[in-house]
């Protein structure tokens, strides 16, 4: 692990500050408590310095969406005790081991992932991932299949239920995407009052998102700055 001194990462510090206080503005602005909304942020293709970085800066919740560079990095930086949520696709065969490090799975979309995760050790959080556009080829269970893959998840002894997840279509106005998601959110928590979570917002829509009732966002390049090119 790198030194953790600010030159290692320019900026980041201050890109972190002005994200959080972003926040708090979108909650003032939408009437809600702060303390309802979890910051995650998205590490994906950085190096686990950086995520170190980020917890020394007291951030405790990290995003991760590939499983091979989401494991190296949680199993090097162990110690810290970080929460790591997993945000991508994640390949049935591999779901066991992905269960061993992240505490949340944001992207439940089908029932045989749930299957695979239904008997592991520990709990996890999860999030049903609902697809918000009409191309199936998009991550997420289509909204006819939300109630049938929720229920699946409450069936499963190691997975607790938080509520839905979602990534706003580029080409739709975010707004009417996370009021679209809202409604969704309502239909699962009709099935288990304690599944009320909405994780949605990215960097360039966490306003929104936050306006329309998300709990737990998924900011990256804001705070981390550009991506590496993924290797
Ligand atoms: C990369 C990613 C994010 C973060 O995106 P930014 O635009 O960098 O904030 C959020 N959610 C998912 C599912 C992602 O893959």
């Amino acid at each position: 692990m790198g030194s953790l001194d600010s030159t290692e990462f320019p900026g980041l510090g201050d890109r972190l500050a002005e994200v959080r206080s972003g926040i708090a503005d979108a909650c003032r602005s939408a009437s809600r408590d702060p303390e309802d909304v979890t910051l995650i942020v998205v590490t994906k293709f950085h190096p686990a310095a950086l995520v170190a970085a980020l917890a020394e800066l007291g951030v405790r919740d990290v995003g991760e969406n590939r499983h091979q560079e989401a494991q190296a990095k949680a199993e090097e930086l162990a110690a810290l005790g970080l929460d790591w949520h997993f945000i991508g696709q994640l390949q049935t065969k591999k779901a066991r081991q992905a269960a061993r490090y992240a505490r949340a799975i944001h992207s439940i979309d089908r029932e045989r992932l749930v299957d695979a995760l239904a008997d592991v050790d520990g709990e996890i959080d999860a999030f049903v991932q609902i697809n918000l556009t009409d191309d199936p080829a998009r991550g997420g269970v289509a909204p006819d299949g939300i109630e049938a893959l929720a229920e699946r998840v409450l069936a499963a002894p190691a997975l607790r239920l938080r509520g839905v997840m979602s990534v706003a279509p580029l080409e739709e106005e975010p707004a009417r995407a996370f009021e679209r998601l809202a409604g969704y959110a309502d239909r699962v928590r009709a099935l288990d009052p304690e599944a009320s979570a909405i994780s949605a917002g990215m960097t360039h829509d966490y306003r929104e998102a936050i306006a329309h009732g998300a709990t737990h966002l998924r900011i990256g390049s804001a705070i981390t700055g550009k991506r590496p090119e993924p290797r």
